[in-house]
């Protein structure tokens, strides 16, 4: 990619949409623009990087972890600079970008460093099979080669980064199509890498929408998508076509239930930050609140009272608790969802004031939300907040699983235990007892959704192995004796491989003690010669 140019507009000159460029949604400021990346362009970048990519898996695992570990250092020196970025492209508060973007970036570049070399490190055993009791079992994780990573605008440094860091400490290649409407910060990120000794080609990121992640699904090896649910299945449908694996990490519908023993007061402070952080923006974010009905009120007035404090703002004013949306087409998305929840009679128990600006919609709770409208039945992505009574623990955890999706999920309640067993019936990737969010940023607990948002993992141990091919090597160190079921047939082998069976599986111990005369002329025999 060439250098972005910088550039200065008034939003009344706004572009076509969906070009790349760094938008302040609070001002509507258009403060950099990149060059969009065609399909030849994304096709050159794959190329380059796979021509890179086996010098870079060369590397020992420990110098490429060391590598990484610069970065984190160069990322931690840069971090006000990169949450100022992230506050002007998304809108978030700067506060919020440095703990959450950067946080649990640097969460992850320090687990990830300790656990690829490990995990990379090749192990033997003997197979546990009889049938196989000579053979050593060696397991070796090989890179893909040129992974492709596609991620959205939300948390646009972690995310990507997700996938990224593990794929690169495992030896592949990465090139990174960032959503359009996050460029800047995947240009800081980058900068980051190649400072730290990551070769220019081995991490590329690819600037465009749509087209160049279509490009891109083209032609890399393996595709890391964050997203949608609607442009995962086009992911997921261009990766099938090529027969080239994909792990999708796609939207939810997040239930939260408040059970009748939960501290109220954590509850609500926990529920209206993982509702409205971010401008209620996050994947796992509590998106339908399920509340037992002896508590309903007193949870309601304490919610309430939490959100009502809340500072609707600019993201770079430190005072702001609450951002714009990241687009005005975002927000036009929510208003529509929450309109049609007030046409078909759902109350507002809360609105807040929020700035004039075209990306701006107000926090919002809503009461008696019908279970057929929008904000029930489909994802909500913004600061919008249905609030649903319910008489028991069992409504609440039917209600929670009416959804076509199954991201994340949170109970709260006084008695871990009981939360546990709740969090069991939830169909869900993941269920945090008395908290929110938090579990999209555990870099070393496994992420990924349920049912239709999404396949496979990232962070922790099973995010490495989705950046790597498992080959197995079954080695017979016994040579010059010939495997029991080669050729060698007639009535003696026949009698022979019936006596196995009854060693390596029989029911009692005296018939497999029986049978092992025969079985050990079987095994030990040495090779026939041909
Ligand atoms: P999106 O699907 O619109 O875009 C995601 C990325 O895909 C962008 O980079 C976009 O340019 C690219 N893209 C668009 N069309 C494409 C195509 N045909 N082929 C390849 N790439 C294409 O999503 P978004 O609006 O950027 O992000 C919000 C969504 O992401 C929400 O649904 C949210 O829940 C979900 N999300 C999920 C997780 C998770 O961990 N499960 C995390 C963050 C966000």
């Amino acid at each position: 990619m060439t250098s972005p140019e910088i550039q200065t507009r008034s939003p009344a000159s706004a572009p076509p949409a969906r070009l790349p460029e760094s938008r302040d949604p609070a001002t509507g400021e258009v403060w950099q623009r990149y060059p969009v990346a065609d399909a030849a362009a994304v096709q050159a970048a794959v190329a380059r990087a796979r021509a890179a990519q086996p010098a870079w898996a060369a590397v020992p695992a420990q110098v490429r972890a060391d590598v990484i570990r610069l970065f984190a250092q160069k990322l931690l020196a840069r971090r006000d600079e990169a949450a100022r970025i992230i506050a002007r492209e998304n809108g978030k508060p700067i506060g919020e970008a440095l703990g959450v973007d950067v946080g649990v970036t640097l969460g992850l570049a320090d687990y990830f460093v300790v656990a690829a070399p490990r995990f990379l490190r090749a192990r033997w055993r003997r197979s546990r099979m009889l049938a196989a009791w000579r053979k050593r079992v060696t397991l070796v994780h090989e890179p893909y080669g040129v992974v492709g990573v596609i991620s959205p605008w939300n948390y646009p440094m972690f995310l990507p980064l997700s996938s990224a860091l593990p794929a690169l400490l495992c030896g592949n290649a990465v090139v990174n199509k960032p959503s359009e409407w996050t460029p800047g910060i995947a240009e800081l990120v980058k900068e980051c890498l190649h400072q730290a000794g990551v070769p220019a080609d081995v991490y590329q990121v690819v600037h465009g929408a749509g087209a160049t992640g279509a490009a891109l699904c083209e032609s890399a090896d393996k595709i890391f998508f964050t997203g949608s649910e609607a442009t995962g299945r086009k992911v997921a449908m261009a990766c099938a076509q090529r027969l080239i694996p994909c792990a999708l990490e796609l939207g939810g519908s997040d239930p939260a239930i408040v059970l009748a023993d939960a501290d109220l007061a954590h509850a609500a402070s926990g529920i209206a930050w993982g509702r409205f952080s971010n401008a209620g923006q996050t994947c796992v974010a509590a998106k339908r609140v399920f509340v037992e009905e002896s508590v309903y009120d007193e949870f309601l007035e304490r919610l309430t009272a939490a959100v009502r404090q809340l500072k609707v703002g600019p993201g770079t004013d430190e005072a702001t608790d609450v951002g714009p949306m990241i687009r005005p087409e975002q927000r036009a998305i929510i208003a529509a969802q929450h309109a049609d929840a007030m046409a078909r009679g759902a109350r507002e128990a809360l609105r807040l004031d929020a700035p004039s600006g075209d990306c701006y919609f107000p926090p919002t709770i809503l009461t008696d939300c019908p279970f057929d409208s929008r904000p029930m039945t489909e994802e909500t992505f913004g600061p919008l907040l249905p609030v649903t009574k319910v008489r028991d623990v069992d409504e609440a955890i039917a209600r929670a699983n009416d959804t076509t999706q199954g991201l994340s999920a949170s109970v709260w309640t006084g008695d871990v235990t009981r939360g546990i067993a709740v969090a069991q019936r939830l169909q869900a990737g993941s269920v945090l007892i008395n908290d929110a969010c938090t579990s999209a940023g555990l870099c070393d607990v496994p992420h990924g959704g349920a049912k239709a948002s999404g396949l496979g993992k990232v962070h922790g141990e099973l995010g490495l192995q989705e950046c790597v091919r498992t080959k197995a090597i079954a080695a017979d160190w016994f040579q010059g004796w010939r495997q029991p079921w080669w050729f060698g047939y007639g009535a003696s082998h026949r009698e022979q491989i019936g006596a196995f069976l009854v060693a390596a599986h029989g029911a009692s111990l005296m018939s497999r003690l029986r049978a092992l005369p025969s079985v050990l002329r079987l095994v030990v025999a040495p090779s026939r010669k041909i």
